[in-house]
């Protein structure tokens, strides 16, 4: 009996004791492969987040999370810029029978746009070559496209052709306040888990 029990001490050092135990498996998560609780052994891989940058939607973790606070801050800024945009494109309705102030207003409204650029431009350089925000980069890229021509003149129908441009931006400028509530959702839900 001692030497079985010797035998079985010296198999047990030999095999660092796996033998011994039943493994206790934890499934394997995002950066953990399949782990015994017990020996720390692992099986497999692991199963890696569902996206490069954004909500991973297995974990709920929130990757490049730097990069993503300096794109809200850059969205935030051109939301703010267009609620200011379409609140004096309202009031153009009231300038319609005065070519001067309509002009005037198109001119500041130009001013704001051009604001509104500067912060398209910057989301879609920050979104950068990542899996994970290549939507929110191809609607922001759809929106700057279609930003009216800022060099309107002083002309009946430089002012409609700024107008005509103007109604059409509202589509592209939808479509991205869209992608913009999934990526704020997602930001929303990732910060329960952080
Ligand atoms: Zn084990
Ligand atoms: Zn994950």
């Amino acid at each position: 009996m001692k030497k079985i029990l010797l035998v079985l001490i010296s198999l047990c050092v030999l095999s660092g004791c796996s033998s011994l135990h039943t493994h206790q498996w934890e499934e394997a998560t995002c950066d953990q492969p399949k782990t015994c609780s017990k020996c720390g052994e692992t099986e497999g891989e692991a199963l890696g987040h569902t996206t490069d940058a954004g909500l991973c939607t297995r974990c709920n973790g929130l990757l490049e999370a730097d990069l993503i606070n300096k794109i809200e801050r850059k969205i935030s800024n051109f939301c703010n810029t267009m609620d200011n945009i379409n609140d004096e494109a309202n009031d153009l309705q009231y300038y319609v029978d005065n070519m001067d102030l309509f002009y005037l207003e198109i001119a500041g409204i130009n001013g704001r746009f051009y604001s509104a650029t500067s912060n398209l431009g910057d989301i879609i350089d920050l979104c950068g070559n990542y899996q994970g925000l290549s939507n929110l980069k191809s609607k922001a890229q759809a929106a700057f496209d279609a930003i009216p021509d800022g060099n309107v003149e002083y002309s009946e129908y430089s002012i409609n052709n700024w107008v005509d441009q103007f109604n059409a931006y509202n589509d592209p400028v939808n479509n991205l306040y869209d992608t913009i509530n999934d990526f704020e959702n997602e930001i929303y839900q990732a910060s329960f888990n952080i």
